[in-house]
């Protein structure tokens, strides 16, 4: 790594990749990006980084950046072409679209990678100026099950509390979340705190003994889709051995199953039937384990649970979430220091780019719903549009927004073009074999830095700058923003997301809409970020207070609420007694003074149920994919702390990607010798969707029959997503990634 001698100056940043957030300074030398190191002072990493994190500068000089604007010819191949003949051909297609197959015909599907200017504009462009609520993005494929669960527990989108909770836990409970991996700083706190406090009681419940559950104390094993009934099974013991709140249940909380209001002994009368002998026949998971975190759960005196895709991309996902959350609210375990019900995001940007700009088909700006007529004419008194312009019915989720993608002669297929922003679907959907014909047949517009699976069925590829090569504002898990400054310009013609939104907007007459079309990617992304700042003023998601300036000069940004320019963000929401929009106890806390003991909250729940959080009655249901006869395995996938996601940065670093080149899949040793695989035979893996072809590694991580796949291979035969399955969860709308049902045969030995 470049030492401070090597470098000319360091600019403060973000990492480019996961939703921890860690602060950055990057290394600039000669016009270039020779280094990155960890910013001390950010309150997520304090310093450190992974080994993503650390090499993402070279990612900027890969010979396989996109520099030029290409547009597919009559022969298939792409030719370069200018700027504004690439900008003429995408409206002018997109205007002839628009007036033939009407308004909705034309998508835009974006990223939590992209800048939350650049979210934002592209869904006011849409929204407001195309008047059109075709506005997906891929978030919807990782989290929208976590954004589900707390607008129906909680009814204000996202955590009530901080990273800083890990050091304050007792107790924590890990579901779904292999975070040494996904997630490593966070994980390297969680470490910390556990060799400091060894009293500390770490429960994992997860289907594989993965990296993070190795430090487990106690581990929940449990087959993909289950944990539904582990956590059933946990409220019933913690109900029959008195170990609830009964005052903060009375006070703060309210049983429901969607319609009806119900009281207490309803709820315990629900989950009764989940005895954990019963459960331990459902799940696999072993019913004195259940009994024991149902113990360490309620009694530690600060439990923080932390999840991520194990439990949101499924067909139950929303329910999952709410099940956690119900396991705070029956405890108590919530709003005071080391509490919380905290779900972590993948990407960097998810929660500040896509949550909270409401960047989704069914959302606008602060997380409010499209349906609320309030809210469109908030938006529209704030964007200077005419009452009415917002159509108040959502456009489609991604599934379905991807099912409805065809050419002009698929009459079916009512979206005819769309513009796609540094994602890959072509890699990423479930159920891939699906949804390639769609992007290859619609007019296919992509903006990246790089090649993809994706830009190969383009029929205009846009090449875009790198974070460090325009600036902006990402926003992690824990509700923080952080600004990244421009460090270098980008390689060849390579332009900021934000000018190439603006040109659009330009070229469509919609120039007043979009009024930040500028060269000066900052100056563009500080218009945009005032601009929706001013939307979010006075609200519950108020980021008001979180001006660029104060960003600029900060070196650890600011988490919302945070209704003022003196305001100092927002540590923990939800305390009784304070406004939960104004609360400081939270932030103060982290500095030595103390939140009162009688630490009662109040939840802010947007005045639809007197203030209080929903205790839900779900019933129980698993995977929608379950083993038979002619698929006798369940399938589930995960991460490895080299990859990150499709791969199209991380596999053209070189000291990561050949950590992990490629993938493989994990078979226990009872059922490799039944089908007699040996590690390194090369095993064709099949679900009703398609196949694979992995080299097998012999293991005991997961339990017999549970076959586990890392998901960050490229090669075509690889491809996990053509077996996942593309199955939704009705609330949510996001796949069923984490569990599909598979067989195995051995094709060859080494
Ligand atoms: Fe980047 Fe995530 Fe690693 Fe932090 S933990 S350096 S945010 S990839």
């Amino acid at each position: 790594m470049a030492q401070d001698a090597d470098v000319e100056r360091w600019v403060k940043g973000v990492c480019r990749f996961c939703g921890t957030g860690c602060g950055v300074y990057v290394g600039v030398k000669g016009g270039r990006a020779v280094a990155i190191k960890g910013n001390p002072d950010a309150k997520t990493n304090f310093g450190f980084l992974c080994v993503k994190g650390m090499l993402a500068y070279k990612v900027m000089e890969h010979p396989d950046r996109l520099k030029h604007p290409l547009v597919r010819q009559a022969d298939g191949n792409f030719k370069r072409v200018s700027w504004d003949e690439a900008l003429d051909l995408v409206t002018s297609k997109f205007t002839t679209l628009r007036n033939k197959y009407g308004k909705d015909s034309v998508a835009y599907y974006g990223s939590g990678q992209a800048l939350t200017e650049e979210t934002y504009t592209f869904n006011k462009l849409w929204k407001g100026g195309l008047r059109s609520n075709m506005v997906e993005g891929n978030p919807r494929l990782c989290m929208a099950s976590a954004v589900g669960g707390y607008m129906t527990t909680m009814g204000s989108d996202e955590p009530a509390g901080s990273y800083a909770d890990i050091e304050n836990a007792k107790c924590l409970f890990i579901v779904g979340s292999n975070t040494s991996e996904a997630h490593p700083i966070l994980f390297r706190r969680i470490m910390r705190h556990k060799l400091n406090h060894p009293e500390v009681k770490i429960i994992i419940c997860e289907p594989r003994k993965t990296n993070t559950a190795k430090i487990a104390d106690l581990w929940l094993p449990v087959d993909p889709g289950t944990d539904l009934a582990v956590f059933h099974s946990m409220a019933r013991e913690i109900i029959r051995n008195n170990w609830v709140d009964r005052q903060f249940i009375e006070e703060n909380t309210r049983v429901t199953d969607g319609k009806e209001v119900y009281d207490f002994d309803k709820y315990a009368a629900h989950v009764e039937q989940f005895d954990p002998e019963t459960v331990e026949k459902v799940a696999r998971c072993p019913a004195a384990n259940i009994r024991k975190a149902a113990e360490w759960f309620a009694n530690s005196g600060a439990t923080l649970s932390l999840w991520c895709m194990g439990l949101n991309q499924r067909t139950r996902g929303v329910w999952a979430n709410n099940l956690i959350h119900n396991l705070h609210l029956i405890t108590g375990q919530i709003g005071f220091a080391g509490a919380d019900s905290f779900s972590l995001t993948g990407q960097p940007n998810a929660c500040g780019g896509v949550r909270e700009t409401g960047a989704l088909s069914h959302l606008l700006p602060g997380t409010k719903p499209v349906a609320d007529p309030k809210w469109r004419a908030h938006c529209e008194k704030q964007w200077g549009l005419p009452e009415g312009t917002i159509d108040p019915k959502p456009g489609f989720h991604t599934v379905k927004m991807f099912e409805s993608l065809g050419g002009e002669n698929d009459a079916d297929k009512p979206i005819k073009a769309a513009l796609i922003c540094t994602t890959n679907p072509a890699h990423s959907l479930p159920n891939l074999n699906k949804y390639i014909p769609g992007m290859r047949d619609s007019f296919l517009v992509v903006l990246d830095i790089f090649p993809s699976r994706t830009t190969q069925l383009a029929d205009v590829i846009l090449p875009a700058a790198f974070i460090y090569e325009k600036g902006g504002v990402y926003g992690c898990s824990e509700r923080r923003s952080q600004l990244t400054e421009k460090c270098v310009e980008p390689p060849g013609e390579a332009k900021a997301d934000i000018w190439i939104a603006a040109q659009i907007a330009k070229r469509m007459g919609l120039e007043k809409v979009i009024p930040w079309n500028m060269d000066d990617s900052m100056k563009a992304n500080e218009m945009a970020w005032h601009d929706y700042i001013s939307v979010t003023k006075d609200t519950d998601h108020t980021m008001w207070g979180v001006t660029y300036e104060r960003l600029k000069k900060s070196k650890a940004g600011l988490q919302w609420p945070c209704p003022t320019e003196d305001h100092p963000g927002t540590y923990k929401r939800y305390v009784r007694g304070m406004d939960p929009m104004f609360e400081h106890q939270g932030f103060l806390e982290m500095f030595g003074k103390k939140i009162p003991k009688d630490r009662k909250i109040v939840f802010y729940m947007d005045g639809r149920n007197e203030g209080k959080a929903n205790i839900f009655l779900r019933p129980y249901k698993g995977a929608e994919e379950q083993p038979d006869a002619d698929y006798p395995f369940f399938f589930t996938t995960g991460r490895v702390i080299e990859q990150w996601h499709t791969g199209t940065m991380t596999m053209r670093v070189p000291e990561i990607a050949r950590a992990h080149p490629n993938g493989y899949v994990e078979i226990h040793p009872e059922d490799a010798q039944k089908y007699k695989i040996s590690s390194g035979d090369i095993v064709e893996v099949e679900s009703r969707r398609g196949r694979c072809e992995f080299p097998a590694v012999i293991t005991s991580a997961s339990l017999p029959g549970i076959l586990f796949v890392p998901m960050h291979d490229q090669k075509y035969e690889r491809l996990v997503n053509f077996i996942c399955n593309d199955a939704v969860d009705p609330g949510s709308f996001e796949p069923e990634y984490k569990v599909a049902a598979v067989r195995i045969k051995r094709l060859s030995g080494p």
